[in-house]
């Protein structure tokens, strides 16, 4: 597969899927630019050979075309952070593009409307992605972690309209592929995975394969009262999937002849009620009583995680430790944070990733201590299940 850097853009146009599904306010405005900036590095590199960028994306969930998810709204943050001129044009695919695309000078950047307005996008409909792959680009790159796991048309199946020298990930999709293949597949020893979040279901085949990759396997959140109770320990009305008890037992077996740390909370902050102003206690994991729910971890299990965190040379975070939207219970997935954040400092390497634990490390002010914040959440989970996305194979093909 051919990277970025192997290719001279000088007078060549690229076609960049990009990742700018960012969250607006009530008046448009960029609330995070992170993705933004993401995708920066790429088109840099591109305008800086001389060549010029067609810039395509998705934002929202549109029913169709509908003027709240237009990526004109995205333009001025654009502008901002690429300090250069940005054309919008209210189309992704036709001629008024094309005509556009043929209009694009050595250092131009064109955005296009939203992909989603089309729903041949997200079926990934090869007509849809063909009028893509002929607006007239000479390169097509895919820079959308966030959405490599997608086979839609603009993300995997428009690759099949360009050969294997005229297509390349960009910069963001291979440091992001290149991480978590450093910390999953090549990190040092002792590697912990702290996995947290509402539920096992949803985490199951990434659990699976930690279970051969890391020394350490920390469950915390939601889903560890799934495997509390199928130890036998009292959990009282905190979030459990009975349906996954068998599942849990399997696993903590199997971790056990993998000769797998698995740990889970020992103590618990239980609440009365879900909600912030729930009346609150500390107990031990095996004693959650009825009508008591478990929504964080407790002190005695931080100071264990910071222990097996400070000892690890390789750290990988998704997900929760609790309620964390909650600020009662937002004191464990801190610490977490804190923990990581510390081990990096004396030279651990870091990855954390999924939208809870990026923004608990945001708010602590800790993101140039984490060694990699991973912009995907979905994608990034199916890579920590070992799964090749489609987006990714569609590059090589
Ligand atoms: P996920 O999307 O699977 O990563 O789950 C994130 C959600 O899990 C967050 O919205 C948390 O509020 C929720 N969560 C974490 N711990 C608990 C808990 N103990 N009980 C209920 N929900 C939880």
């Amino acid at each position: 597969m051919k990277t970025l850097k192997d290719i001279n853009f000088n007078n060549r146009k690229a076609l960049i899927r990009v990742d700018f599904n960012v969250p607006l306010n009530e008046k448009f405005e960029v609330t995070d630019n992170t993705r933004i900036i993401a995708a920066k590095p790429s088109i840099e590199k591109i305008l800086n050979d001389g060549g010029s960028v067609i810039l395509m994306s998705h934002l929202g969930r549109p029913k169709g075309k509908e003027e709240q998810f237009s990526l004109k709204h995205v333009v001025p943050e654009l502008e901002k952070v690429l300090g250069h001129k940005v054309t919008f044009v209210d189309d992704c695919i036709g001629e008024k593009v094309k005509k556009a695309v043929a209009g694009l000078n050595p250092g131009d950047i064109l955005l296009l409307e939203n992909l989603r307005f089309y729903p041949e996008e997200k079926k990934g409909d090869e007509k849809f992605a063909k009028a893509l792959a002929d607006l007239g680009a000479d390169y097509y790159i895919n820079d959308a972690f966030g959405t490599a796991h997608r086979a839609h048309a603009s993300t995997s199946v428009i690759a099949r309209f360009f050969d294997k020298d005229h297509k390349a990930p960009g910069l963001l999709l291979e440091k992001e592929i290149n991480s978590i293949r450093k910390a999953l597949d090549e990190g040092k020893k002792p590697v912990t995975a702290i996995i947290g979040g509402a539920k096992v279901s949803s985490k199951i085949g990434v659990i699976e394969n930690l279970l051969n990759k890391v020394d350490n396997l920390i469950i915390v959140g939601g889903m560890a009262y799934t495997f509390l109770k199928t130890l036998g320990n009292k959990i009282g009305d905190s979030i459990v999937e009975d349906d996954k008890l068998d599942l849990a037992k399997r696993i903590l077996s199997e971790a056990k002849e993998n000769g797998i740390n698995l740990i889970l909370p020992i103590d618990l902050v239980i609440a009365d009620k879900f909600s912030n102003d729930a009346q609150t206690q500390i107990v031990d994991a095996q004693n959650t009583p009825e009508g008591w729910q478990g929504l964080d971890i407790g002190p005695k299990t931080q100071k264990l995680l910071d222990k097996v965190i400070q000892d690890s040379k390789t750290i990988i975070w998704n997900g929760p430790a609790g309620v964390f939207e909650f600020d009662k219970f937002a004191t464990g997935t801190e610490q977490i944070g804190l923990s990581i954040g510390r081990a990096s400092e004396k030279g651990a390497y870091s990855l954390v990733g999924g939208g809870d634990s990026v923004a608990a490390v945001k708010k602590l002010g800790l993101t140039d201590k984490i060694s990699y914040i991973s912009t995907g959440g979905g994608a990034l989970l199916e890579m920590l299940e070992g799964k090749t996305l489609p987006g990714i194979v569609a590059l090589s093909e």
